[in-house]
C-alpha cells in the first residue's frame, strides 16, 4: 500500500488474479488469424522445400564429373535439357552431362549438385563459347565449360530442410505474426485453430455526456471515452460491444451493466466511479457483483474501481472495471488494468507494453505518493527512429499539456513516462523508464 492507496503492481495483481486464456477456439484460415493466438499446435502438411530444388541459376551436375575442373582447365559437359520452375525435369544427368536449371526448379535425376552460371561457360553446337557465366535466357546450350570443382548438395535445397512434413511447427500461445502465417501457408495448412477473441462491453456514464453528432446543448460534452475505448479494446485484440450512454441514475447504469454481463467477457465503465453523489457506478457494481479494488496510487487514474460478476452458467466471473470520466485517466487505467487482462484472456503471454530507457528533456512535476503515468514524445531522426544518448537512452519531452482531461497530449504522445511514487519533480536530464504505445 502507498498510504491508503494500492501499489500499480498490486492492483495489476489483483484484476490479473485468476484470469486464464479463454477456452473456446475457431478454425480460421492462416491469413485470417492474423493477431490471434494458437490454441492448438500447427502441423506441417508439406515438406518445406517438398523436393529438392536449386538455389541459383546455374547447371545440374553429378560433382564427381567436375572433381578435376579448375578455372584454367574447365571440365566439358553436354547439356541435355533443362529444369524450370514450376516443371518436372524431363531427362536425367548421366555421366559428364548436365541440364541448365533455374533457381527454385526441381533438381533433376541423376544430379547431385548445381554449378552457379557465374562459373561457367557455354559452348554452341560448333563447340564456339558463348559468353562467360551469362546462358541463363535463350536457347539452351549445347555443352558447357564448368571452371570449378563443386561438393555434393552444393546449391541444392533439400526436400524438408526447412521443415518436414507432420512436424509442429508452431505451438499453443503463439503469437499468429505475419511470418508465422507465412510458414503454416508455406507448409501448406489450409486452418490453424486459435482463441477467440474476448468480448468487452464499454459503458459510458455522465448526465452531460451526448453521442457524437448531438446538439451538445448549454452543459453538454461529446463522448469522447466511448470510440476511444472501444478502440482500444479492439486494439488489444478483443471485440468490443457497444452499451451506449447511461445517464447518471442507478437503475440506467445497472441495466446496461446487466446487458453487458450477459453478452461480454468484460465490462468496462467509463465515469462515474469517484465518490460524488451522481456516482453510481460502484453501487451497481457491488448491485451485480461484488467490489474487489479501488483507489490505486496512480496519476493520472484515481479514482478507479474493479470488481467481479458471477453469472449462472458461466465457468469465469465477469470482470468489471470502473475507469474515471476524465479521458486520459480513463486511458492510461486502461494501458495498466485492463488491457493486460485482455491480453491474457486472448491467450497472449506477453501483457505489458515494452518498456524502455529514457532521458527528460524537461522538468516534470506531480503529486507524491501516486506512480505519474506523463505522456511522452520520443525525439526521432529524418527517417521516424528514436534518437539514443551514448547510454542507449530515448530522449524524450512531454507531449503537451499533462491535465488528465487534455486529450491532444495523449492523442500527439508516443509513450508514457513512467514517474515514480515518492518523485515530486523529475529535473530535466533525469532517466526515467517509459512505455511504448502502439504507434507502428
Ligand atoms: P467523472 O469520472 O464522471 O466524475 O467524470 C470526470 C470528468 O470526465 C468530467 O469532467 C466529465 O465530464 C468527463 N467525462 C466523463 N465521461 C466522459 C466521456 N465519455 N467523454 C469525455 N469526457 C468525459
Ligand atoms: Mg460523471
Amino acid at each position: 500500500m502507498t498510504g491508503d492507496l494500492l501499489a500499480v503492481e498490486a492492483a495489476q495483481a489483483t484484476v490479473l488474479a485468476g484470469v486464464t486464456p479463454l477456452d473456446a477456439s475457431e478454425s480460421l484460415d492462416p491469413e485470417a488469424a492474423l493477431g490471434r493466438v494458437l490454441a492448438a499446435p500447427v502441423t506441417a502438411a508439406v515438406s518445406l522445400p517438398p523436393w529438392n530444388n536449386s538455389a541459383m541459376d546455374g547447371f545440374a551436375v553429378r560433382a564427381a564429373d567436375v572433381e578435376a575442373a579448375t578455372e584454367g582447365e574447365p571440365v566439358r559437359l553436354t547439356v541435355v535439357g533443362e529444369s524450370r520452375a514450376g516443371a518436372a525435369p524431363d531427362a536425367r544427368v548421366l555421366p559428364e552431362t548436365a541440364m541448365r536449371i533455374a533457381t527454385g526448379a526441381p533438381v533433376p535425376p541423376g544430379a547431385d549438385a548445381v554449378v552457379p552460371v557465374e562459373e561457367t561457360t557455354p559452348l554452341d553446337e560448333h563447340g564456339v563459347t558463348g559468353p562467360r557465366g551469362r546462358q541463363v535466357i535463350g536457347p539452351v546450350p549445347a555443352a558447357t565449360l564448368v571452371h570449378t570443382r563443386v561438393k555434393p548438395g552444393n546449391a541444392i535445397r533439400s526436400l524438408g530442410s526447412d521443415v518436414r512434413d507432420g512436424d509442429a511447427i508452431a505451438k499453443p500461445g503463439d503469437l499468429v505474426t505475419p511470418a508465422v502465417v507465412a510458414l503454416a501457408a508455406g507448409a501448406g495448412v489450409s486452418a490453424v485453430s486459435v482463441r477467440r477473441r474476448p468480448v468487452v462491453a464499454v459503458l459510458t456514464t455522465g448526465d452531460e455526456v451526448r453521442a457524437p453528432g448531438t446538439d451538445l446543448g448549454p452543459a453538454g460534452i461529446p463522448d469522447a471515452n466511448g470510440p476511444g475505448l472501444r478502440s482500444l479494446v479492439r486494439d488489444a485484440g478483443a471485440t468490443p460491444l457497444d452499451l451506449g450512454i447511461a445517464t447518471d441514475r442507478l437503475e440506467d447504469v445497472e441495466a446496461r451493466l446487466r446487458r453487458g454481463l450477459a453478452e461480454a467477457d468484460v465490462v468496462v465503465v467509463s465515469g462515474g466511479v469517484s465518490v460524488g453523489p451522481y456516482d453510481v457506478v460502484r453501487l451497481a457494481f457491488d448491485n451485480v457483483g461484488h467490489m474487489n479494488l479501488w483507489r490505486v496510487a496512480v496519476q493520472p487514474g484515481k479514482p478507479f474501481a474493479f470488481g467481479r460478476a458471477d453469472v449462472d452458467g458461466r465457468e469465469a466471473p465477469v470482470l468489471l472495471f470502473g475507469l474515471p470520466g476524465n479521458p486520459v485517466s480513463a486511458f492510461v487505467t486502461f494501458e495498466l488494468f485492463v488491457r493486460p487482462v485482455l491480453r491474457r484472456l486472448a491467450g497472449h503471454t506477453r501483457l505489458h507494453r515494452p518498456a524502455d530507457r529514457a532521458v527528460l528533456e524537461q522538468p516534470v512535476t506531480k503529486s507524491v505518493g501516486r506512480r505519474g503515468y506523463q505522456r511522452v514524445t520520443a525525439v526521432r531522426d529524418a527517417a521516424g527512429l528514436p534518437i539514443r544518448d551514448g547510454s542507449g537512452r530515448v530522449r524524450v519531452r512531454l507531449a503537451g499539456g499533462q491535465g488528465s482531461h487534455m486529450l491532444s497530449a495523449l492523442a500527439a504522445a508516443d509513450a508514457l513516462a513512467v514517474i515514480p511514487e515518492a518523485v515530486e519533480t523529475a529535473e530535466a536530464g533525469d532517466e526515467v523508464e517509459i512505455r511504448w504505445l502502439d504507434r507502428g
